[in-house]
């Protein structure tokens, strides 16, 4: 089966490139490395042995595009290029709807025009806002996102949800991720973020291996046990095999569904901290800063839909991503 990533040389894309090579499928990837490195994809063709096809394109670049698409009959796309800096996106909202439901709206038009029916979207939690009812079932109401970044997300569910509605042979899973964490075992490849992290873990993680100086934990009044913020986090590993187990939904021709790609479990900043202190015996420099606009007290998934109509849930836990985020951290102080 011809598996179409595009965004695959980023941190999510290169984890599911990787099991999808392990599983026998034939991997493409279109990239622009706004956000990435070609290392990331000679990586993964070292760990599983298999070759990757790579093309260095923009989205937004529409003949290129469908030139690709002419000369490959993809059977299914794993949408996940995008921007996705929150904050990012407060300051330069353009760039983000221009890249983000831009580069859509190109690959749905390829799609159509070149009878590709199946299709997986990167969604986001974000999508949610703040939550009126914990755990988070793919039910709850869906109301304003925080940033233009969660808009864009917003938007592209929706337009996703109009061709679907106007084209009953279309296929569409859409993936809402919790917080991802964590790298793949071998530490050969992990996160990269460009200049100052915005997450969490790529934040401890270059604290602690020394490039950055303290991590700032966002708020500690919040009406949670600790005062800190709580987040699902989940292992990048499990998250790709949520991949692969919407790849096999879209061949039951399900139309438009929709899954929480989640733990179920809530952590908190400070847990967090204090699990990878205690996997990686290091100490995490911190100190307690003030809230960061947007960002809500807790969200957490209920993990049972995907777990019923999916068959998959996380098996990773919160040492296992601090310990894989280490191991990529320490073996590759700089990223790629
Ligand atoms: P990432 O930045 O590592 O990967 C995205 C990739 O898309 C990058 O390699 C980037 O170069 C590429 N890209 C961006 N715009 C492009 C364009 N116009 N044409 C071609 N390539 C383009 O991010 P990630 O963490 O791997 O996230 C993947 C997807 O999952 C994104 O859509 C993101 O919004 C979504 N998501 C991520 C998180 C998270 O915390 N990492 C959470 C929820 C949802
Ligand atoms: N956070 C923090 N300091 C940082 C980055 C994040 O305290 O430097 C907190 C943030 O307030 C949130 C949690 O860590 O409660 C996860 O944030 P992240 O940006 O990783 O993901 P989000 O849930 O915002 O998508």
């Amino acid at each position: 089966m011809k598996v179409l990533l595009t965004g695959g040389a980023g941190y999510i894309g290169s984890h599911t490139a990787l099991e999808l090579a392990k599983n026998n499928f034939e991997v493409y990837i279109i990239d622009n490395l706004a956000n990435s490195s070609i290392e990331a994809i000679f990586r993964v063709e070292k760990l599983t042995g298999k070759k990757l096809t790579f093309f260095e394109l923009d989205l937004l670049e529409r003949e290129a595009l469908n030139d690709i698409f002419d000369q490959n009959q993809f059977d299914a796309v794993i949408h996940f290029a995008g921007l996705k800096a929150a904050a990012e996106s407060v300051a330069q909202p353009l760039a983000y709807y221009r890249n983000n439901i831009g580069g859509t709206l190109n690959l749905c038009a390829a799609m159509g025009r070149f009878g590709v029916k199946n299709l997986v979207f990167s969604s986001s939690a974000t999508v949610y806002g703040n939550p009126e009812q914990l755990p988070i079932s793919e039910d709850a109401p869906i109301t304003d996102a925080a940033s233009p970044y969660g808009r864009t997300k917003l938007m592209i569910e929706k337009l996703l949800s109009d061709i679907c509605a106007a084209d009953s042979t279309l296929n569409v899973v859409l993936l809402r991720y919790f917080n991802p964490g964590g790298a793949h075992e071998s530490g050969d490849i992990g996160e990269d973020p460009n200049g100052i992290p915005n997450n969490l873990l790529p934040y401890i993680t270059q604290c602690t291996v020394g490039s950055r100086k303290a991590l700032t934990v966002f708020g500690d009044d919040y009406p949670t046990p600790d005062g800190t913020c709580i987040r699902d986090y989940i292992h990048v590993v499990d998250l790709a095999l949520g991949h692969l187990a919407a790849i096999s939904k879209l061949q039951q021709n399900p139309g438009l569904v929709t899954y929480n790609l989640g733990t179920g479990r809530g952590s908190s900043v400070l847990e967090v901290i204090q699990a990878f202190e205690r996997t990686n015996e290091r100490k995490v420099p911190y100190v307690i800063g003030l809230r960061r606009p947007g960002d809500v007290a807790e969200c957490y998934t209920d993990p049972t839909k995907a777990k019923i109509e999916l068959a998959w849930q996380a098996q990773r836990t919160l040492e296992d991503i601090c310990r894989d985020a280490w191991r990529w951290q320490k073996k590759n102080p700089e990223g790629y």
